[in-house]
């Protein structure tokens, strides 16, 4: 998938499928995203294409792991997000882009599932422990 910012200077090109998609409903993600949910699609690092300047803010979690985010510094819209906890994993902003992940996985927003198990997603609302 590939995914872009509002104004197209920070894109995102994904190659396969996503490994885990995390929905998230923490203030911080509401914070970030401005809507109820945040939703990460995550993929391996290497598995990215990032074209564009991103501007980096880093949070920390409840945890004490960082939390970071990438946003375009001429939109402001955040294209994707690293948390510390999985630092091989990177999460692209689904919102952002124009077609759907392959695989559908529930989640939290710095975690990754087992990849194993039911067929059929399901999704997860309650707050993320990082
Ligand atoms: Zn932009
Ligand atoms: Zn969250």
């Amino acid at each position: 998938m590939k995914a872009q910012c509002q104004c197209g200077l920070l894109s995102v090109d994904a190659a396969g499928p996503s490994l885990a998609v995390a929905m998230c409903h923490c203030t911080a993600c509401q914070r970030r995203t401005g809507h109820p949910y945040g939703v990460l699609a995550y993929y391996p690092a290497a598995a990215l294409t990032i074209a564009g300047e991103a501007t980096r803010y880093v949070r920390t979690a409840d945890s004490g792991a960082e939390f970071e985010t990438f946003f375009c510094p001429c939109c402001g819209s955040t294209v994707y997000a690293r948390a510390g906890k999985h630092p091989e994993l990177i999460g692209v902003a689904w919102a952002r882009s124009r077609t759907r992940p392959a695989r559908r996985r529930s989640g939290r927003c710095g975690r990754r599932r087992s990849t194993t198990g039911s067929p059929r997603p399901t999704r997860s609302r309650t707050s993320h422990v990082e």
